[in-house]
């Protein structure tokens, strides 16, 4: 029996649209509890654990191989994750350990060792940690697997269908066959889950949030539309609504390919007016997905990535030679490398102290560099003055809210060239210094900064959090977020006016700088350069060209003196419908 007709509001992680019916996986990293046995001859049963790791260890390797000839090597770095639990010596102990002591068969040892670990893991306050959880569990199952005999994880399918799972782990992921998969539904994850990240690589359209009875209910003959802009799943669709999603998909499908060929062209609006266009990065794996989408350099390095996922924090060498690579990739387009900014929802268990009530409000960005851990700011200030002289670098200060601390970044700044020029190293004399403008204090004193800084950057993912005093993370406020709120344009408006009163560089680098309905606003403040997720240039390429800088200019003094967002929002929306319409209808 089928579903009746409904729509579902997941979340969007891999953009496109998928059509078809639907296949049910039985996850791979669902750890089963085994039958419990107990074993006389433990040292035996200790020797059968230890060669199934080793066969599990011959089977990542291949898999890993595998992926590598078919995706990108940072795909295939995933493996190296799990190849590295494979042979993580707590887990082998633990499991050993139940064998020995308690007498457990070795799947029931296993099964309880991995269990553990996860569910500590899954605790965490640090997202990143957390999602390891969903390895530990999925290298434990591999092992049990190779213990039981059983192949799991292997989707056989005779059409194209969509996957409906509770969990789909990077693994199982990458396993996918492109042929077979039309996309994927899943209940967990996030779009910074491993999983959401190889979807994206693969070109699949997923969504993540789906409800947890829902793969349950699902039978093979239920038909489904994945919507992965919008986040929509829309089950047992009617005639009319898939029509109107064919025809979406086949005219996304051809804008795309047609954008993809515009990617060498300059992005000015039709009077002339250059905008650039940047890429937002959290790992130098990113910079070829930049180029391809024609990026004009790195308008946001986010560097907290490269703190997390590891028990130490990475040294000077460590940072300089990432910070080398990316310069030296981007030849000499500008790379703008933000100082870590840890806190708030982005958590390291490594830098914390301690935990907060507020962690939004708290000790987060600059501030913990400068208040409690100025030891990892020298490092990383040191490792960017070195690897500088290698490209066109920038760096930015994160959660800015006073004067103060860029006085103290700069003299810091200073302090450490001479201790390098003692040293006799190479670096960067002068290191051109912006802020993060994401604060309101921030924001209302941008003629005081101004002449402080090279540049300013608009991070409107929190000037919104911090303006509307609403935690971006949470969804039951979510309906209050509106980045087109007139108290965010009036700061964005006074910020870009500060900038040009004092001749400096001025971009956007929040969510914002890549959403086609908000575009002709920015463009109308006046801002130099839009930093997004490369995927999107494209998209705000086409806008920019297709925008005369004197009606932006109109929308823009139009939607400052609109009292509510939507109002604004509409202004905008009704210019870019004008000026592109393709673009909206997609
Ligand atoms: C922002 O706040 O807009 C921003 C770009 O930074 P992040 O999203 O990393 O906080
Ligand atoms: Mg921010």
């Amino acid at each position: 029996m089928t579903l009746a007709s409904q729509t579902i509001q997941a979340i969007a992680v891999s953009p496109g649209i998928a059509i078809g019916r639907v296949m049910r996986v039985r996850p791979y990293n669902r750890l089963l509890e085994p039958e419990l046995q107990k074993i006389d001859d433990v040292e035996a049963e200790v020797r059968r654990y230890r060669a199934a790791v080793e066969a599990t260890r011959a089977e990542l390797t291949a898999l890993q191989e595998q992926v590598r000839s078919k995706l990108n090597s940072s795909d295939a770095d995933i493996f190296e994750a799990h190849l590295l639990l494979v042979d993580d010596r707590t887990l082998t102990a633990q499991v050993e350990k139940n064998i020995r002591d308690k007498h457990f068969n070795a799947e029931y040892a296993l099964f309880k060792a991995g269990e553990s670990f996860a569910r500590v893991l899954g605790g965490m306050q640090d997202e990143y940690l957390r999602e390891r959880a969903a390895d530990i569990r999925d290298v434990a199952a591999r092992i049990m697997g190779v213990l039981t005999n059983t192949v799991s994880g292997e989707i056989g399918l005779d059409d194209r269908r969509i996957i409906i799972a509770s969990t789909l782990s990077p693994s199982e992921t990458a396993q996918l066959d492109r042929r077979k998969v039309l996309g994927f539904a899943v209940e967990t994850g996030s779009a910074t889950s491993h999983t959401a990240i190889l979807a994206r690589s693969m070109q699949l359209p997923a969504v993540v949030g789906i409800p947890p009875e829902l793969p349950e209910k699902l039978s093979a003959d239920d038909k489904l539309i994945i919507d992965g802009y919008t986040g929509k799943l829309i089950i047992n669709p009617d005639a009319r609504t898939e029509e109107a999603y064919r025809l979406r998909a086949q005219a996304a499908g051809e804008l795309y390919s047609a954008l993809e060929r515009e990617n060498t062209l300059r992005s000015e609006t039709t009077d002339g007016f250059v905008v650039q266009l940047a890429a937002n990065l959290d790992s130098p794996d990113g910079i070829d997905e930049a180029k391809r989408n024609g990026a004009g350099g790195i308008g946001l390095f986010r560097t907290e990535y490269l703190f997390m996922n590891r028990g130490d924090l990475p040294g000077e060498e460590e940072q300089f030679e990432i910070y080398k690579q990316l310069l030296v990739a981007c030849d000499e387009q500008p790379v703008v490398v933000r100082t870590l900014d840890v806190g708030g929802d982005k958590f390291n268990t490594n830098i914390y102290r301690a935990s907060e009530q507020n962690p939004f409000l708290g000790l987060r960005g600059i501030r913990l560099c400068l208040h409690e851990r100025r030891d990892i700011l020298e490092t990383q200030l040191r490792a960017l003055l070195r690897a500088g002289v290698y490209g066109n670098l920038r760096v930015m200060l994160p959660m800015v809210s006073s004067i103060r601390e860029v006085i103290d970044v700069k003299s810091l700044i200073g302090n450490l060239q001479r201790k390098l020029e003692q040293e006799q190293r190479e670096f960067l004399s002068h290191l051109p210094l912006g802020v993060m403008i994401e604060t309101p204090a921030a924001a209302i004193l941008a003629e005081r900064f101004a002449p402080l800084v090279d540049f300013f950057s608009i991070g409107t993912n929190d000037l919104v959090q911090y303006t509307m005093a609403i935690d971006r993370g949470n969804d039951r406020v979510a309906y209050l977020y509106r980045p087109s709120h007139p108290a965010i344009l009036e700061l964005i408006r006074h910020t870009v006016e500060a900038a040009r009163a004092h001749n400096i560089f001025v971009s956007v680098c929040g969510q914002v700088a890549s959403d086609p309905a908000m575009v002709p606003l920015l463009v109308g403040f006046g801002v130099h350069e839009l930093s997004m997720p490369p995927a999107s240039i494209g998209v705000v390429r086409r806008v920019i060209r297709n925008l005369a800088m004197h009606e932006a200019e109109t929308v823009a003094r139009e939607a400052l003196r609109c009292s509510n967002a939507s109002d604004a929002l509409a202004i905008s929306e009704a210019l870019l419908r004008r000026s592109s319409p393709e673009i909206v209808n997609i």
